[in-house]
């Protein structure tokens, strides 16, 4: 252990954690700097903000806040990085420090885990099974198109852009900086990246990977702060492409700012979407779905089927399961390895799913929660349901980002269609139905990037993902995820 780290202490009020997660080997330093052409350096403002775990409120890390001159230097070293060496660079030799990453998040995958549920109150399971392997999955994934780009523009010539200000939200924070960054670095840019301000750890611990994986100076550089920096990112004129993930209103603000400049841009946004329930599903699994649909990773996911639609004949049953199923799950540590749920991701979070609850209920709605007790400190929220909602109500229509779920019933398949589609969000949606021409006939009419048959929220670094309408633009994934990096001749 290196002189700057220090044990921490991860407990938390939960009295009963019999399988928890070993923190003893975690190397969290006190203060992180930014980590900018291949090094962690002070900022010049000398401003900090705290990182802590949102499970006990305790202080994990100091984080460095940003400012617009840190940003500046940022982007120098990405530019002369992509000028000196990374665009000229043989792709396959690209293609071989894309792997080298993906190979260290892969060794280094438990201590990863951790770091995220600590930082971001994520189950632990969750973090292992999903967020890091997904992660590593993407940096390989596109290691082998970075020498096969011929091959994904079939007769035409790609050439990279140059420098890319990537964006990133705190629920799934590994993962959607593998997004950013391994196709960015695959088609021959280079990036300044910036992670969400309530989980930043996981960034720089992969600032560390792309060190130790030799990667050139420059090519990757990873600044922390808040909206100011983020905003800094944006402005900068010798930024040539934004790709953002985060809230609509940010991603229109973006829009703004960047109009007629030339930069090209991705916008992942938030969603509201439909999972769809017909009479002739098989009703357990369904059920299962539903979980997996609205209460993984406390829910702040923004593909998360948080409108449930059910056939008026099964609905009664499909709730009465739903409830029971809801009571079966554990809203515990985030380090134990039994739990399903774990923290509300930071205070203004639970704020804003407790207003959105209040609002429900004084709308009318009737409201069902998991009976489970929680802690005095930390955030939590128990799995909830809505019923008596209809179409025009505020927890249909708006994104909540948490654990609470609006169920509301149809009669037809042209009623749940319609239904499904009355909303500014487009990013996802589930169906669930024995009839395959069923299938095929409403995942084509839902105006939504994708599609869940009888499953939901599952994710391969193969298929692209992205948005209709206000839930945003341009794919990432697949190889739709490389036309977001490359220009064309
Ligand atoms: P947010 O938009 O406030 O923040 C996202 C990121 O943008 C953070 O890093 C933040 O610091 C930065 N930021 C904030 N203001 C900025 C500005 N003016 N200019 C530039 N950067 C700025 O969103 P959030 O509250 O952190 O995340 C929740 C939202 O993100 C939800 O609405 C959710 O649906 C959406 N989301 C979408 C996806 C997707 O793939 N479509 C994935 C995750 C989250
Ligand atoms: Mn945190």
């Amino acid at each position: 252990m290196s002189k700057k780290t220090r044990k921490l202490s991860f407990d938390t009020d939960w009295k009963f954690s019999p399988a928890l997660e070993n923190t003893e080997y975690i190397d969290i330093k006190k203060r992180y700097g930014l980590f900018i052409n291949g090094k962690f350096i002070p900022s010049k403002g000398k401003k900090f903000f705290d990182t802590i775990n949102p499970a006990n409120e305790d202080k994990i890390a100091e984080i460095t806040d940003a400012n617009s001159s840190d940003v500046s230097l940022a982007v120098q070293s990405a530019r002369s990085a992509y000028e000196k060496v990374w665009s000229k660079m043989n792709p396959s030799e690209r293609g071989k420090y894309i792997f080298r990453i993906a190979r260290l998040i892969q060794e280094r995958a438990r201590e990863f885990a951790v770091i995220e549920s600590l930082d971001g109150g994520k189950p632990i399971r969750e973090s292992k099974q999903v967020d890091i392997p997904l992660a590593s999955a993407h940096f390989f994934y596109y290691a082998g198109w970075a020498d096969k780009l011929n091959y994904a523009f079939p007769g035409r010539s790609a050439h990279s852009l140059g420098v890319a200000g990537q964006i990133i939200p705190w629920n799934f924070p590994l993962l959607m900086a593998a997004w950013k960054i391994a196709p960015a670095l695959a088609t021959g840019n280079t990036v300044v990246l910036k992670p969400a301000e309530t989980t930043p750890l996981t960034a720089l611990k992969l600032a560390e990977i792309i060190q130790e994986a030799d990667v050139p100076p420059g090519v990757v550089n990873i600044v922390t702060g808040g909206g100011a920096t983020g905003r800094a990112i944006v402005k900068h004129p010798d930024i040539d492409k934004i790709a953002f993930t985060g809230s609509t209103e940010v991603g229109k603000y973006i829009m703004d700012v960047i109009a007629g400049s030339g930069k090209k841009y991705t916008l992942e946004l938030g969603g509201k979407a439909a999972n769809i329930i017909f009479e002739d599903a098989a009703i357990n699994q369904a059920v299962e779905g539903i979980v997996d649909s609205i209460f993984f990773n406390q829910g702040h996911v923004c593909c998360a089927g948080s409108r449930l639609y059910v056939q008026e004949s099964i609905a009664q049953e499909v709730i009465r399961k739903l409830k029971d199923r809801m009571e079966t799950l554990v809203i515990g540590n985030p380090l134990d390895k039994n739990t399903d749920i774990g923290a509300i991701n930071s205070k203004m979070q639970l704020e804003k799913i407790c207003s959105y609850v209040d609002l429900g209920k004084s709308e009318g709605g009737a409201i069902h929660q998991s009976s489970c007790s929680l802690p005095e400190k930390g955030y939590w929220y128990p799995p909830t349901l809505f019923t008596d909602v209809s179409q025009s109500h505020r927890v249909v229509q708006e994104e909540i980002f948490g654990p609470v779920l609006a169920v509301q019933t149809f009669r037809t398949v042209d009623e749940v269609i319609s239904k499904a589609n009355n909303t500014p969000y487009g990013l996802s949606g589930g169906v669930w139905t024995e009839k395959g021409s069923k299938l095929f006939q409403v995942s084509k009419e839902i105006r939504a990037g994708v599609i869940w048959a009888n499953s939901f929220n599952k994710f391969d670094p193969g298929s692209p993902f992205g948005g209709y309408k206000e839930s945003g633009m341009g794919r990432e994934g697949g190889v739709e995820g490389l036309y977001s990096y490359v220009g064309l001749d």
